[in-house]
């Protein structure tokens, strides 16, 4: 009998030393999450992970689970088969029939480990006998032991296992391994992006999105919630906090000068993610902010909206380009979403000349001149909730 499986490769996580377990266990959970509908068990071996799923998992499911799951360097669907000759070259033509194997390939080898010694014939003559089996079987192909478009790989151990070359993964490390952070997530290309980079690290996180309703539309607001659906496999599951922020906006349009709107707003945010943050038992705020990108960008900008922050906060974007980032955002799947034409509170409030080059310590006296913190309080006790 043959029973299908998928052989995940470790990359990272397999240099740990003594934190090993906790890596991989967290990996594990993160999978099993995503299965949980399907019966599935779970073997550990150096540097892979062996999953056997129930025959109803269909392979598309498995697979989104598998390409979305930081921590996954590569994975193959394999077949486990019993230790005889005969049911080894089935499951070995199985493989090689499969479209995924004979798409854009034109020639393949064989490697077998023989890790059972008392097998009756050697890693070379089952290579062999095997190769022979798939050319004839497959007659396009020809064998070539040195640049093979394709591997088929046999390990003789408790069981015979087949495999082929593996389709890569996400990489990275799996998410719940490093804390928790606060996601700054606006509606645009960014902020996703930064959450996908800081997830891929390993950061479980929560996001926080600043809603001017009626200002901004409920339009704006599903759009980010569409966006923290579609962040949500890669982030292990998301809570998205909508913070009621009008009132803050329409308190720093009376309370500050206007070439200073941007500025006193991005204050307060960074000030409610962190009241957020702290709440939630994260230790840190990540934002969707690249060097210089916008007037709030400038590196006096962000000195400003850092020094109102007591936590630290991940920029992963600060060196990289709009292109770059559009690329990453087209990968996975957010840009359609990103650029639908809704306006976002930033772009209603924002003045026609924004300071590029603040001063610390002036601007720092227009917020506490504001005398605005009980507003902050407030929109954080109001926030609606939801989980993705
Ligand atoms: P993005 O494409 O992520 O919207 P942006 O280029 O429009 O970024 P800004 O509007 O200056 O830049 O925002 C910088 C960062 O501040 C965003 O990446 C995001 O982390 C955060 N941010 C901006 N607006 C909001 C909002 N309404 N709610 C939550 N976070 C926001
Ligand atoms: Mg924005």
């Amino acid at each position: 009998m043959t029973t299908t499986l998928y052989l995940v490769r470790l990359g990272e996580i397999s240099l740990k030393g003594m934190n090993r377990d906790f890596f991989e266990r967290k990996l594990k959970d993160n999978i099993k999450y995503k299965l949980r509908p399907y019966k599935n068990f779970f073997k550990k071996q150096k540097g892979r992970l062996f999953i056997e799923i129930d025959d109803a998992a269909p392979a598309e499911v498995v697979q989104q689970a598998l390409s979305t799951t930081f921590g996954v360097v590569g994975y193959s669907a394999a077949l486990k088969c019993q230790k005889d000759m005969e049911s080894i070259k089935a499951a070995a033509l199985t493989l090689a029939s499969r479209s995924s194997f004979l798409e854009g390939a034109k020639t393949f080898k064989v490697e077998t480990v023989r890790s059972d010694k008392s097998f009756p014939l050697k890693s070379y003559d089952i290579s062999g006998e095997l190769g022979h089996e798939i050319l004839m079987a497959q007659p396009q192909f020809t064998v070539d032991v040195h640049h093979p478009d394709r591997i088929v790989h046999v390990e003789i151990r408790d069981q015979a296992y087949l495999y082929a070359s593996p389709v890569p993964g996400p990489g990275g490390l799996p998410v719940g391994t490093a804390g928790r952070g606060m996601l700054m997530l606006s509606g645009g290309i960014d902020s996703p992006i930064a959450a996908y980079r800081m997830a891929k690290r390993g950061l479980r996180q929560e996001a926080v999105y600043f809603h001017a309703y009626p200002y901004t539309s409920d339009e704006a607001k599903e759009k980010v919630i569409t966006l923290a659906k579609l962040l949500s496999p890669y982030c292990s599951g998301i809570t998205l906090h909508v913070v009621p922020f009008t009132d803050v906006q329409l308190h720093i349009k009376t309370h500050s000068h206007e070439e200073e709107n941007t500025l006193m707003m991005r204050a307060c945010m960074m000030r409610i993610a962190n009241k957020l943050a702290i709440k939630r038992n994260c230790l840190a705020v990540v934002t969707g902010e690249s060097l210089s990108q916008v007037a709030s960008q400038t590196l006096e900008s962000l000195a400003f909206t850092n020094s109102m922050s007591e936590l630290p906060v991940f920029r992963p974007l600060i060196g990289m380009d709009k292109g770059e980032i559009i690329e990453t955002s087209r990968m996975i799947g957010t840009y359609e979403t990103s650029i639908l034409p809704f306006e976002d509170c930033c772009t209603i409030f924002s003045p026609k000349h924004p300071l590029v080059r603040p001063d610390k310590v002036q601007q720092t006296a227009t917020y506490q001149a504001m005398e605005i913190e009980e507003l902050l309080d407030q929109a954080v006790e109001k926030a609606e909730i939801f989980n993705l």
